[in-house]
């Protein structure tokens, strides 16, 4: 893990500059092949709802601690 400072990766949500501290890997099925993993940052406070928002849309989701990394999401 980074040790927060000019190295951290800030959420993905728009308008927030937290830290991330967790990692969205999702997939768009209708254009993504299933060995592809797209991958958003959020902070603790955005997790749940960047994941829902994704879930929502159809697509499968899968939520990591940030810095981790995931095969595929089925
Ligand atoms: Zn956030």
């Amino acid at each position: 893990m980074l040790d927060g400072g000019q190295g951290a990766t800030p959420c993905s949500a728009s308008g927030c500059s937290a830290d991330a501290a967790h990692a969205v890997h999702w997939r768009n099925p209708r254009i993504h092949s299933a060995d592809r993993v797209k991958t958003w940052a959020a902070c603790d406070e955005h997790r749940d709802s960047l994941a829902e928002w994704l879930r929502s849309r159809g697509f499968p989701v899968i939520v990591t601690a940030f810095g981790e990394t995931v095969e595929r999401v089925a």
